[in-house]
């Protein structure tokens, strides 16, 4: 499993229901070794690589999946 810890914040007009801007930081990033590589073949070349950088979430191993944690959201206006 793959997890991240992310911090948000929101900047947004006054009165407005959504924010006009998003910065999401990544704090922490922690991952295991991916326990199904994938096989790609490009130009006769064989390579494996984590599943977690080509098969969608549903399909991925438990160690690519990601979980992520948003630790802290501060919400301003501009
Ligand atoms: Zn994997």
């Amino acid at each position: 499993m793959s997890s991240f810890h992310v911090h948000v914040t929101e900047v947004s007009a006054p009165g407005a229901e959504r924010p006009w801007l998003t910065i999401r930081r990544v704090l922490s990033a922690e991952s295991a070794p991916c326990l199904s590589p994938v096989l790609i073949r490009l130009a006769e070349r064989h390579r494996q690589i984590a599943c977690g950088r080509r098969l969608p979430l549903d399909k991925q191993c438990r160690a690519c999946l990601p979980v992520i944690t948003v630790t802290e959201v501060r919400r301003t206006t501009a």
